[in-house]
């Protein structure tokens, strides 16, 4: 992910509850925790700016979602 990139998701850029599912012609970005708390969308509006949930990844930036599904 490039600056650019980063400027543009915001928050969940480098979120451990983030998720990538990327597609030949775009990336998305999922919130994991939405799956278990209703204050949080499956795929929030970007940029986030601030958020409840978020808690720096370890690693520095999102991992690959499973499946591209829903
Ligand atoms: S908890 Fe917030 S910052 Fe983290 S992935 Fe979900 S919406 Fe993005």
């Amino acid at each position: 992910m490039d600056r650019e990139e980063s400027k543009q998701v915001g928050l969940c850029a480098s979120c451990r509850h983030a998720r990538v599912v990327t597609t030949p012609r775009s990336r998305f970005w999922l919130c994991s925790l939405a799956a278990v708390d209703p204050r949080f969308e499956k795929y929030p509006r970007l940029p986030v700016l601030a958020c409840p949930g978020y808690e720096v990844t370890p690693e520095g930036g999102p991992a690959p979602a499973e499946d591209a599904g829903e």
